[in-house]
């Protein structure tokens, strides 16, 4: 089976959400097509090719703006048909979502979103998929002969051992209505590492009793090379900037590391963390729920705590 991949970049680099998107189609194809948007340095194509994609459908054309997402998912339809691809996978996301919904239409595909495993094809196709914010799985069987599917962070390992790809610019056949809405110009969150993408979170609640108490958590970051997120209270009480919120009306974070200092583990919060690899709780309260959730817990004050965490991690990394 031949299988394509639609990757996201950001700032000229593929996301890392992406890279394990190719990994899962390696897994399960013949031969893995990757499709990517806008400039990106040879040194970003070839990281695709390492993780599993023997070639690259490249549109470079300036016009052409990844978050404008009728003009891409007009391209992809064109990818799809022209090559005969049967299967088609990215990594789930905002864009995704949209995406996703108008290729299938295009392409007459049926779409399976947030799956967590590689799918079986013993007996049909079918896959598992996350559902009600992560609290539930659906087996879901796809029986349509084109299938979309948008794979949720951290379901695969990203491979190393693929070779540098073959790159070939593709121009899409767009019409005027895939461009007539577009993109003058965004605002984006600053900070060195991005809270969606991040491989370790450490984010603070309310326990941390104000803003000045931010260092802590800044310097655990640091030391991790971590982000830095906080719970909502503290994002509406002007303590955090709001793109740091997690949760079920935030930002949803799915990093190997989730680090959640002073906060109690509101079931809204936890919409946003349930598929972080690892959970570390530190938290004063032995009862807070948030330690149900957690793969490892403190049970102590963070003012004590933290300073003693990040001595600690300095000390071992020398
Ligand atoms: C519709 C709706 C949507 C929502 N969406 C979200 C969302 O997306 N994200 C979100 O986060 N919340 C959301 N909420 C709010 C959510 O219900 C909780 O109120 C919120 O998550 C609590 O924040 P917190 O844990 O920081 O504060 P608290 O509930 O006040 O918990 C503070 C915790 O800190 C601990 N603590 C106190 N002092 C210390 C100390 N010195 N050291 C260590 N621990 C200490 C306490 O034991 C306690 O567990 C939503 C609510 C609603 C109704």
């Amino acid at each position: 089976m031949k299988v394509l991949v639609f990757l996201e970049s950001d700032e000229g680099r593929i996301k890392k959400s992406s890279l394990e998107a190719t990994s899962y189609a390696a897994e399960i194809a013949r031969e893995t097509v990757a499709m990517v948007f806008g400039e990106l340095d040879l040194s970003e194509l070839n990281k695709v090719g390492s993780a599993g994609a023997k070639k690259i459908l490249h549109v470079t054309d300036s016009n052409f703006d990844q978050s404008n997402i009728m003009a891409v998912s007009t391209a992809i339809a064109q990818v799809f048909e022209i090559e005969n691809f049967e299967l088609m996978v990215m990594a789930k996301s905002s864009l995704a979502d949209s995406v996703s919904a108008r290729v299938s239409i295009k392409v007459d595909a049926s779409v399976a979103s947030n799956v967590t495993n590689l799918p079986d094809m013993a007996n049909g196709f079918t896959v598992i998929r996350s559902i009600y914010t992560g609290k539930a799985f659906a087996r879901t069987k796809l029986t349509s002969k084109k299938k979309i599917l948008t794979i949720r962070k951290n379901t695969v390992p990203i491979l190393e051992n693929g070779s540098d790809p073959e790159v070939e610019l593709f121009q899409p056949n767009l019409k005027s209505s895939d461009t007539a809405v577009k993109v003058l110009s965004q605002e984006k969150s600053s900070g060195d590492i991005l809270l969606p993408e991040a491989d370790i979170v450490v984010s603070g609640g309310r326990g941390l009793k104000g803003p000045e108490n931010w260092g802590m958590v800044e310097d655990l970051a640091g030391a991790l090379s971590a982000a830095t997120g906080c719970s909502k209270p503290v994002s509406d009480m002007d303590w955090r900037p709001h793109h740091e919120h997690v949760g079920q009306t935030g930002v949803k974070v799915s990093p190997v590391l989730y680090v959640a200092v002073g906060i109690s583990g509101a079931i809204q919060h936890l919409a946003g963390v349930n598929s972080s690899k690892f959970i570390l709780v530190i938290n004063k309260d032995p009862e807070a729920p948030f330690f149900k959730a957690a793969d490892y817990g403190i049970v102590g004050d963070a003012f004590d705590v933290l300073p003693k965490l990040t001595k600690a991690i300095n000390a071992a990394q020398g």
